[in-house]
């Protein structure tokens, strides 16, 4: 069935509101009384207080499309088929209300029987305790035992003490050609063929300060599924970024740049680089956040560089991310308006932000040119820490990014000597300025939230404090 992104969302609200949910709207990415997070990455970080039980919902089922922001995927934008920065996640959620029982069937029913999946493409895993689940997937469901995988911590999911409890998650096979080929590729395998769609969390038991775990008097039910995804599936496509919710802005970065998408697999990458980046900078800036040289300020500054430097790997060496502004809005603008209110406010904020990048990007790169040129002459093949710290401290350029050059050209970037300049540096900056409170927080929640992040750390990213903008 063929089916636009704003249709699957819409449907996707409707089947759980005649099941008895309450229709959430989307809440703000930049979360609102939580110290722990930096953007919202989930669609029950903004319910927790209803799933601590500091506060009572309106109703025990909520379903909700929820802005997300996850920092942590970065580095897999437009290598995977599957991963943003920002996407929207489906959610259906109960607190202390329905459980597995009821959770299990409807996704089974929604997908198979309103969004026509074909059902012998599907899998699940479960944690391997999990017998209750695998009865529901198995008796009550009909899944054959092959298709019923038992994991272990990925399908455990858990943030140090509170409420935590196993999770099955759905995979759908796109087919052998999406596969690494290996012997055990099956759903969990980190590849594309096995695409992981809804992730149901069985939120049942309560990690105790000693490490135990007792039951849950009220067990509630938390479910994700990445809407572009599923509209990857739908729409017979073989990546989130030819779907209708991102398909547009790859075609305008085609036509301001000349090049065409689909021939050059490099190429590729970088314009879903700029539609991944110009995305979320939108959606973020829409909720109130401004470029700068802290936390999120500091995110949105570094995906606005890495996209900027995208589109000249494409040919375009002036200002153009602005342009895209209005092609999100136009994508997104109907179910998100705060994008279209918005629209002339972060088209100047986004252009403001490109030029002042562009004029220290060109002088970092051709120093950089230039260092790794004369590596090369002495059969070096590390660019020091002292360099990198250099285009870091002057030109605004983020240790992955030359990293990413470095690498282009075979090169490695001592990161280890680079950490202790920028060590060096936050201590002086320290004692020019105050911490903001709760950073740490903010860092180990990141780290414990994501599995094999390559996040950078948000120590590292709060120490810029005076980076050249
Ligand atoms: P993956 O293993 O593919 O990285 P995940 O296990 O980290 O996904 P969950 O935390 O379980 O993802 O989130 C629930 C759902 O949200 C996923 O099943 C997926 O459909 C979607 N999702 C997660 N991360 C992303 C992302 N970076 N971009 C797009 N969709 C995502
Ligand atoms: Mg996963
Ligand atoms: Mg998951
Ligand atoms: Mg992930």
């Amino acid at each position: 069935k063929k089916l636009s992104g704003q249709e699957i969302r819409r449907m996707y609200k409707q089947f759980f509101a005649e099941r008895g949910h309450l229709v959430f709207p989307s809440a703000s990415l930049v979360p609102h009384n939580d110290p722990t997070l930096l953007w919202i990455n989930a669609g029950m970080a903004p319910l927790k207080p209803y799933f601590d039980g500091r506060e009572i919902p309106e109703r025990p089922r909520i379903v909700s499309s929820q802005k997300c922001i996850r920092t942590n995927d970065i580095e897999n934008v437009g290598h995977t088929a599957r991963h943003q920065t920002f996407f929207e996640m489906l959610g259906n959620f109960s607190f202390g209300d329905y459980f597995k029982q009821e959770a299990i069937p409807w996704a089974w029913e929604f997908l198979t029987q309103h969004l026509e999946l074909d059902p012998a493409r599907l899998s699940v895993t479960i944690h391997h305790s999990d017998d209750e689940a695998y009865a529901i997937w198995h008796d009550v469901v009909g899944l054959p035992d092959e298709r019923i995988i038992r994991g272990d911590e990925d399908n455990f999911w858990e943030i140090g003490e509170g409420p935590c409890g196993p999770c099955s998650e759905i995979f759908y096979d796109r087919g052998a050609e999406f596969g690494c080929g290996k012997a055990d590729c099956q759903a969990g395998c980190d590849c594309d063929r096995f695409l992981e769609i809804w992730n149901l969390v069985f939120t049942q038991y309560n990690r105790e300060p000693d490490g135990s775990y007792t039951p849950l008097p009220k067990k509630n039910i938390d479910t994700g599924m990445g809407l572009e995804r599923i509209a990857s599936v739908l729409q017979d496509v073989p990546n989130n970024f030819e779907t209708d919710l991102f398909k547009p802005l790859i075609d305008a970065a085609a036509n301001i740049s000349g090049q065409v998408y689909g021939q050059d697999a490099a190429n590729d990458v970088h314009f879903k680089i700029i539609a991944d980046h110009v995305r979320t900078v939108v959606f973020a800036i829409g909720d109130g956040a401004l470029p700068g040289n802290e936390g999120r300020g500091y995110i949105i500054r570094r995906l606005l560089r890495r996209a900027v430097r995208s589109g000249r790997k494409l040919g375009v060496d002036r200002p153009f991310l602005n342009e895209l502004v209005s092609v999100v809005s136009d994508i997104m603008g109907q179910d998100y308006p705060e994008v279209r209110e918005k629209l002339d406010f972060i088209r100047k904020v986004v252009r403001t932000e490109e030029e002042r990048f562009h004029e220290t990007l060109a002088d970092g790169e051709t120093l950089l040119a230039e260092w790794l040129d004369r590596l090369a002459a002495n059969g070096e093949t590390t660019l020091a820490g002292r360099d990198a710290f250099k285009l870091y401290d002057t030109f605004g350029f983020p240790i992955d990014l030359t990293e990413e050059i470095a690498a282009e050209r075979g090169f490695l970037v001592d990161r280890d000597a680079f950490a202790k300049e920028l060590e060096q540096q936050r201590t002086r900056a320290r004692q020019a300025r105050q911490t903001v409170d709760g950073m740490n927080a903010q860092r180990t929640a990141l780290e414990t939230l994501t599995v094999g992040s390559r996040f950078v750390g948000y120590d590292e990213l709060s120490a810029q404090a005076h980076v050249v903008a």
